[in-house]
């Protein structure tokens, strides 16, 4: 140790000398004291959203109790550990929270001394559907990423367009509903957007043309049809048409593997949605009206009809996919999309028929057409109208058969 010791010696008078030459020579002005950390002070709000009218929810008459409140809260509408830190269910009332800052409040919504079951959808002929017709087509397909064309600029292969698809698919339809009674509205009846808005509008807020058209076609366009169909078709039921696709496969086989289809019901929210106050309180706006309760049974017929008749396989989502299968034997998932969101009428969002399965493209190359044509040995209709007639027929069989 002793051997040692001239050299611990040098090192802690180098050690100190380096201190001494680090500290300061001045003493410094202590900092200015910073305010305290401020909250926001107005709502966190999704894009293009609006502040909520947070008293419309105390004009719903609610009829939940506690526990079905509780049961739908996690059942249907919120993910787990997503509502924890603004809704408190107790026994006699639920509270939501406003924003977060020195202005916001919150809302306690009393649960009622008889509670009642949700009210079925009205029959056929009560009925007012509008049917929504996905996405766009014609000039906008590029731009809002539903054109495919898998054989490049090949003049005999027509591109498949979703919005195309989806429109001729509610064009067929619409006469079939409107036989069984139902008075019809579609939701656009053209492949044009139904925003008056355009991508060009945009660009001064989303300086990147990519991103201004995404506001276009994602938000603007979806929000310009809630407002039509909230405010001017005021229905009972709102139909969502969409074809599906997967991720290609590998290049050796790039199709997809499985035909398949589901169905989407409002719900499923997720923490960061639960944070912005606009979807808080639609989250809140259709768990009080029970608009998913309300289209469920019917989405369970048309779902079975559907798999029935076209031969479809049912989809299954990834366990960490934002989604809740609300239908323990169906491929009935609550999802918690703008297009659903915003919608206050009860909403069944179709999702068959996988664009990018051989099949369902070649379909696709055959167009529309009367009758019946052999695929594969079967006798099948045109894709658009096997389609439109296998949602009528599940609308037969719910009004006929109604599930218990
Ligand atoms: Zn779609």
């Amino acid at each position: 140790m002793r051997r040692y010791f001239p050299l611990l010696l040098a090192l802690a008078l180098f050690v100190a000398g380096l201190i001494f030459f680090l500290l300061p020579k001045d003493t410094p002005t202590p900092p200015a004291p910073t305010p305290p950390p401020t909250l926001p002070t107005g709502p966190a709000l999704s894009s293009l959203a609006e502040t909520p009218d947070w008293s419309a929810l105390e004009t719903i008459d609610n009829q939940l109790s506690s526990t079905e409140f509780m049961s739908d809260l996690v059942g249907i509408f919120a993910l787990p550990n997503s509502w924890q830190s603004s809704i408190k269910v107790e026994d006699e009332s639920v509270v939501v929270r406003h924003h977060h800052g020195p202005d916001g409040g919150f809302t306690r919504l009393p649960f009622p001394e008889q509670p009642q079951e949700p009210n079925s959808l009205p029959p056929l002929d009560q009925m007012h559907i509008a049917i929504d017709p996905g996405h766009i087509g014609g000039d906008y397909a590029v731009l809002e990423q539903r054109n495919f064309a898998p054989f490049g600029d090949d003049p005999d292969q027509m591109p498949v367009r979703e919005g195309e698809l989806a429109l001729a698919t509610a064009l067929h339809l619409k006469p079939l509903l409107e036989e069984m009674g139902a008075k019809v509205t579609l939701v656009r009846e053209t492949n044009e957007p139904v925003t008056q808005s355009r991508p060009e509008d945009f660009l001064p807020d989303f300086p990147d043309r990519l991103m201004a058209e995404k506001i276009f076609y994602r938000t603007a366009e979806i929000r310009a049809r809630g407002e039509l169909v909230n405010e001017v078709i005021q229905p009972d039921l709102v139909l969502c048409l969409h074809y599906n696709a997967e991720a290609w496969n590998d290049e050796e086989n790039p199709w997809a593997e499985r035909n398949h289809f589901h169905v989407l019901l409002h719900g499923a929210y997720m923490a960061e949605e639960l944070a912005l106050d606009d979807q808080r309180f639609e989250m809140m706006r259709h768990l009080l009206n029970r608009t998913t309760r309300r289209a469920l049974p019917l989405a369970q017929t048309i779902s079975d009809v559907f798999l029935r008749d076209t031969g479809l396989v049912p989809f299954q989502y990834t366990p960490a996919a934002p989604a809740i299968q609300v239908d323990a034997t169906r491929p009935i998932f609550a999802r918690n999309l703008l297009a659903n969101r915003i919608y206050e009428a009860p909403t069944i969002f179709l999702e068959p028929y996988v664009m990018n399965h051989r099949e369902v493209y070649d379909r696709v190359q055959l167009g529309d057409y009367e009758g019946f044509r052999e695929i594969d040995g079967v006798k099948r209709r045109s894709l658009v109208r096997e389609y439109a007639q296998a949602v009528a027929n599940g609308f037969t069989e719910f009004y006929t058969n109604p599930p218990h």
